[in-house]
């Protein structure tokens, strides 16, 4: 059996203690074990990091970008090899790995424009003879902390936007994924990344508590589920760092009564059922506005959730969905069904018989369908995050409205209308942070930023885009005179500038 490692100092580093079992999700195998760092070994690959980071931080702006642009070029180059890595441990499907991985290129280009995105402003005679301007520095050494869903976007996100300010990184990658990490951190020594730069150092809360005690962390990064984030945002504020944290989401789905129902039911199936419901941003709950808007749904959805193929990653390019990431998320999901029946929704598709044939191991979780869903129940209030559709009927526009912006999470969200009207007026009102107006997975592109609301998010800028330059930098400015404007005397007066 494989046993991984760390990547310090650019190279693989074996741990000296405990390590944890990583699954093949599709067969319910041990396939390799992962170090999990002790205290003692994240202050030393964090230290190491923090010895080299000023020359990187010194290092011009347009040749930090040319590492980045030689990384797409790998990514590309292997894509295939990380497509393949990623599906065995996570069990999603090698067309979903690869939409993980080019979702997490799209901002390392991004981050190709740097030098542009660092320049700083600058205010020509201020004053007499006084001019001030700001500059973005690199904080020095951070951190992120990333989820076992997408093993290779969220590790992108965070490190490429932070490399590229001139930051060190420390990434403590899922402890269930670990191998894409890894990879991206050789791909990043073959594009001349410096060593030490990038420290990828698996672990578990051991790691996690070892970078929130470390005083040379500036910032932390942190995507997972809502208990650990709020209580690394508390942690690490506390301790005066800079903190951003993703949480868990209950992204609803509006669907309007003119909406196209055909097109309403596909992009439910899609956004439902795809990575097995393994994405913060899924839909878990469509809220159809009226009863023949309902029934509608109900009808056309029922077809298309039975037809699912749900099968390993090796099985083709036509399968829905694979497995669950553990054993215990499947038990917890199905715990949850269980709870949704005994507190009365409907269950209209039944999944939890499904078997698969020489899989009998392998975390499968067939799809589920609830309709008659309300706001009591736990399969409403609760993420799921697996294959579980919760229909919860509403007689208004302002009822369906009002469920989503009453629920804790505030991910992302949709509305299916024809209507422009509506449209606009849900866009304006409601109180999520990612909205899609016929578009079921509003993931906005690198360019633009991601970033829920309420408990789905932590701090007060989000990932990607333009926030994460000024997320993974601090601002400094400058006022300077020269010899020309200085008058004779002491000014004892805090004044306006003349
Ligand atoms: P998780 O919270 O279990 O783990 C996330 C990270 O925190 C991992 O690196 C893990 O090792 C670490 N961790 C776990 N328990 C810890 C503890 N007690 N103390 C300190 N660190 C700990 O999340 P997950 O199961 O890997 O990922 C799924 C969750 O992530 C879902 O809730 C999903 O909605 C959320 N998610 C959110 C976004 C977003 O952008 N909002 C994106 C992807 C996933």
């Amino acid at each position: 059996m494989q046993t991984l490692s760390h990547w310090i100092n650019g190279q693989h580093v074996k741990g000296t203690g405990r390590h944890a079992d990583v699954f093949n999700p599709a067969t319910g195998e041990v396939q390799a074990q992962v170090p999990l760092a002790s205290t003692a070994e994240m202050d030393a690959a964090i230290n190491a990091a923090a010895a080299v980071q000023p020359k990187w931080g010194a290092t011009n702006p347009q040749r930090r970008a040319r590492v980045m642009m030689e990384f797409v070029r790998l990514l590309n180059r292997d894509m295939d090899k990380l497509a393949e890595a990623l599906s065995r441990e996570h069990g999603k499907t090698i067309p979903d790995a690869k939409g993980d991985v080019q979702r997490g290129l799209e901002v390392v280009e991004f981050c190709i424009g740097a030098p542009h995105l660092l320049k700083g402003e600058f205010t020509d005679s201020a004053g007499p003879g006084i001019d001030m301007y700001s500059l973005r520095q690199p904080l020095g050494v951070v951190a992120g902390i990333t989820p076992f869903n997408f093993p290779a976007m969220i590790p992108l996100w965070k490190m490429a936007p932070a490399l590229s300010c001139g930051n060190a990184f420390i990434l403590k990658p899922s402890e269930r994924d670990p191998s894409v990490p890894l990879m991206l951190a050789e791909l990043l020594q073959e594009a001349r990344l410096p060593d030490g730069i990038l420290q990828v150092v698996n672990g578990d809360k051991e790691a996690v508590d070892a970078i929130l005690d470390n005083e040379t962390i500036q910032a932390i990064g942190f995507v997972g589920s809502t208990p650990i984030a709020q209580y690394i945002y508390a942690r690490g504020c506390a301790a005066g760092k800079r903190v951003q944290c993703f949480g868990g989401a209950k992204n609803h789905m509006i669907i309007m009564p003119d909406a196209d129902m055909d097109q309403a039911a596909d992009a439910l199936i899609g956004a439902g059922f795809g990575a097995a419901g393994e994405r913060c941003m899924a839909i878990s709950v469509a809220v159809p506005v009226g009863e023949k808007t309902a029934d509608a749904l109900i009808e056309r959805l029922i077809p298309r959730i039975e037809k699912l193929k749900v099968a390993p990653y090796t099985a083709g390019n036509d399968v829905d969905y694979g497995p669950v990431v553990t054993a215990a998320a499947k038990a917890n999901i199905l715990g949850l069904v269980e709870k949704g029946i005994a507190q009365g929704a409907k269950l209209v598709v039944d999944g939890r018989d499904f078997k698969l044939q020489g899989y009998e191991d392998g975390f499968f979780v067939g799809p589920h369908l609830f309709d008659h869903v309300t706001p009591d129940m736990d399969i409403y209030r609760k993420e799921i995050f697996g294959p579980v559709l919760c229909q919860v009927r509403a007689k208004s526009y302002e009822e369906a409205l009002g469920y989503a912006m009453d629920h804790e999470y505030g991910n992302g969200t949709a509305i299916f209308t024809r209507d422009g009207d509506t449209a606009r007026n849900f866009a304006n009102r409601i109180n999520i942070g990612m909205v899609g107006i016929n578009v079921p997975i509003p993931v906005p592109l690198a360019y633009h930023t991601f970033g829920g609301w309420k408990k789905s998010g932590f701090g007060d800028l989000n990932q990607h885009g333009p926030d994460s330059f000024r997320f993974y930098t601090r601002t400094k400015t400058v006022t300077a005179r020269w010899p020309s404007g200085i008058r004779q005397g002491g000014e004892f007066n805090f004044k306006a500038m003349d």
